[in-house]
């Protein structure tokens, strides 16, 4: 036993970085920047990747492109100029005589470190220079002749900031590691440790920040992979028992009856998916446990028609239901829907969006604060303000990927919450589904509706431009319609995309010269929006040339043609959204996807792989590998803290397990009351807490 210290754990890992006299007051501010303060953020700031001197060859063996090491015996140290450019340049020749040249360029101070003789070690991405093998600025290791070994590590690379080199950092971790590895308490109880073969925690801080190999690295990694994800999956757990305990929502059970009577009005027959999903609905629907599940289907996978059955199933029982669409026309859309279900009924429905005049508004307000009006519709904007809704039962959130906690805390009153739903096409990643929005339960939508077409998608080269233009015009005669879409640019900005009104104009002049083309875009007024959605829903308009408004739910029937240009600005999912929109009615759907610049291999890929599938999961797939979540499914959307060190592509696994795990010890100690679990239940409410509303758990 060491001498008790006379501070805590906690107040030892509070220790400022400046302790250390390497850490002069300056640097600690660009430290402090990178979120360093304490020794303890040190520790747990985990490398963002390793550099590894551990591939060591000779240099007959050399590669281009890989970081190598070569060990041998200096031969020759020079060096040139003077002020402003100096050269310093050293050979060494290894075991079998092999020579390497290395060069540093205005560090004439590396002119006095080396030595004919010495034995070092260089490593770097090498280039062959004529017959030579040249590396610039390698890294550079003096060996004694016996402690090669200690050398061959991997080297941690960690996120750095203007006036802080990878060595300083590197430097900062070594000092903080050395002194304070020890202090940090094992959260872990043995034998969850031992059930999951998780290396302690102890051994995992050096190991993680200085791994000698790959194997060291992977089981340090994967504790605190572990780690992570478990206190993440133990918080999830803890909001879900919360918020059953904290907020009841109206119990809303599905009859033959009612149910009867809610299918009759259906202008189809449902699907089996959409009748699966809506029994999983109405079974959540039917108890006092608010529900918080997200619907996912494809693009035209008749999400609609389930949202509508479940705010049905809440009108048969005197509950108001609200739908919030992303955009106004999409709002208006989905009335135009409700207008034709309920013609019959006695449903009292009202449309809110922010087109409408003072005196219209303030009637619907008026008739949803008393009751009186039971569905609404509108954008998720204007939903979100003080709207009164006393017998609020659902509210339906459509084609939005901002469901985070926060959003959906919006609409609930004291203790009384709706039921939420909330309806995508773009799919979230199994993994995603499992943390950053692991406190929704999901239903699939995996069928679509009997007599939807496919869509064709073409990548379309220059060479095949007039042909492609000739077949829209063909298509246009025999009674189609078509959408062109294209980014909306600023005059200023300097790039080579089309823009909108560029194209219009280029279209009504050019190729689709004749015919009845119309323009929409995001900032034309939302009454001049709707007249021109309107013009084309009733064919006055045959094409209609629009920025991405039309990305989500609109829905016109006979339209058959898609035309996107400049589709390399567009994330795969969005393409995706787009060429949804044709192939809806009886007609075959027709894509063509019209890049303005020259591709990048990358991007071709990218644009050959949207053209050969018609998977929106498997695009999304692609999407999330490619991109990352950042674009669509980002931690701002799901409100969580970003993830410090687990990578859910790589850790699929690690999840897995560690939701399991976290499950079963939570539904054991609901609480984390027990004194084992006390380290646990400090680190989830110290990263979770204030994210996930975690008040006192238990
Ligand atoms: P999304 O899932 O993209 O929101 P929608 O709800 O807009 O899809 O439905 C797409 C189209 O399919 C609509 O025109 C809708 O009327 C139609 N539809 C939905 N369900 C069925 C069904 N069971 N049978 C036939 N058509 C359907
Ligand atoms: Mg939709």
């Amino acid at each position: 036993m060491e001498p008790a210290s006379a501070k805590s754990t906690i107040e030892q890992l509070a220790t400022p970085i400046t302790v250390f006299d390497e850490v002069s007051p300056q640097r600690a501010v660009l430290f402090e920047k990178l979120g360093l303060r304490s020794v303890r953020d040190v520790l747990f700031c985990f490398p963002r990747d390793y550099e590894d001197f551990s591939d060591v060859r000779l240099v007959d063996d050399l590669e281009e492109g890989l970081l190598q090491t070569v060990r041998g015996r200096v031969t020759e140290v020079d060096s040139r100029g003077g002020f402003g450019r100096t050269r310093v340049g050293v050979i060494i020749e290894d075991a079998q005589g092999g020579a390497l040249r290395a060069t540093w360029f205005n560090q004439i101070f590396m002119r006095d470190k080396f030595k004919p003789g010495q034995l070092v070690q260089l490593s770097a991405k090498p280039r062959k220079s004529g017959l030579r093998w040249e590396m610039a600025h390698p890294r550079a290791a003096w060996l004694e002749d016996d402690n090669a070994a200690e050398h061959d590590g991997l080297l941690p690379v960690y996120p750095l900031t203007e006036g802080i080199s990878l060595y300083h950092r590197r430097r900062l971790s070594e000092l903080v590691v050395e002194q304070f590895a020890e202090v940090p308490e094992e959260v872990f109880p043995d034998d969850l440790l031992q059930r999951h073969g998780l290396l302690p925690l102890r051994q995992a801080i050096p190991q993680v920040h200085f791994p000698k190999n790959d194997a060291e690295r992977d089981t340090a990694q994967r504790r605190f992979v572990f780690q992570e994800l478990f206190i993440l999956q133990l918080a999830l757990a803890a909001r879900r028992l919360q918020q059953q305990l904290s907020f009841k929502a109206p119990v809303l059970p599905i009859d033959a009856k009612i149910d009867a009577r809610i299918t009759r009005l259906m202008p189809f027959e449902l699907t089996a998916a959409q009748r699966g999903a809506i029994d999983q609905i109405a079974a959540d629907m039917a108890r006092d446990v608010p529900m918080n599940r997200l619907l996912q289907g494809d693009v035209g996978s008749g999400k609609t028609a389930v949202a509508l059955f479940a705010m049905l199933l809440a009108v048969a029982h005197g509950k108001q239901a609200v739908l919030m669409a992303p955009t106004e026309v999409l709002a208006r859309q989905h009335a135009r829907t409700l207008d034709a279900l309920l013609k019959e009924s006695r449903v009292n429905y009202r449309l809110l969006v922010g087109g409408q005049g003072d005196a219209e508004r303030r009637e619907v307000l008026a008739g949803l604060a008393s009751g009186e009006v039971s569905v609404v519709i509108g954008t998720h904007a204007i939903l979100q303000d003080k709207v009164e809704l006393p017998h609020l039962g659902l509210a339906v959130i459509d084609e939005q990927h901002k469901f985070g906690v926060k959003q959906r805390a919006a609409l609930r009153t004291g203790d009384r919450s709706p039921h939420y739903l909330v309806m995508t096409a773009t799919p979230i990643p199994r993994t995603m589904a499992m943390t950053q929005f692991g406190d929704l339960e999901v239903s699939i939508l995996g069928e679509l509706p009997a007599g939807r077409q496919p869509v064709s998608t073409y990548l379309v080269e220059p060479s095949q431009l007039d042909r492609w233009w000739k077949f829209v015009q063909d298509k246009l005669r025999e009674g189609r319609q078509a959408y062109v879409v294209a980014p909306l640019v600023e005059e200023s900005e300097n790039v080579s995309a089309t823009s909108v009104e560029q194209e219009f104009e280029r279209l009504t002049y050019g190729e689709l010269h004749g015919f009845r083309v119309g323009l929409m875009h995001g900032r034309m007024s939302s009454d001049d929006k709707e007249g021109v959605m309107q013009q084309f829903r009733s064919g006055a308009l045959q094409v209609l040339v629009s920025t991405t408004v039309i990305e989500v739910g609109v829905d016109v029937a006979n339209a058959s043609v898609m035309v996107i240009a400049s589709p390399e600005r567009f994330g795969l999912s969005q393409l995706h959204q787009l060429r949804g929109r044709v192939g809806r009615g009886g007609h075959p759907g027709f894509c063509a996807i019209i890049p303005q610049e020259e591709l990048s291999d990358n991007a071709r890929g990218r644009l050959e792989a949207f053209a050969s599938t018609t998977d929106g999961f498997e695009l999304a797939e692609l999407d999330f590998s490619l991109r990352g979540p950042g674009e669509l499914f980002g931690a701002k959307q799901s409100g969580l803290p970003p993830m410090r060190i687990a990578d859910l592509q790589r850790d699929r696994d690690v999840l897995i397990e560690a939701r399991e795990a976290a499950q079963q010890l939570f539904s054991q100690d609901p609480g984390l009351k027990d004194p084992e679990h006390q380290k646990l239940r400090k680190q989830m409410l110290y990263r979770y807490g204030k994210a996930l509303e975690l008040g006192d758990v238990g």
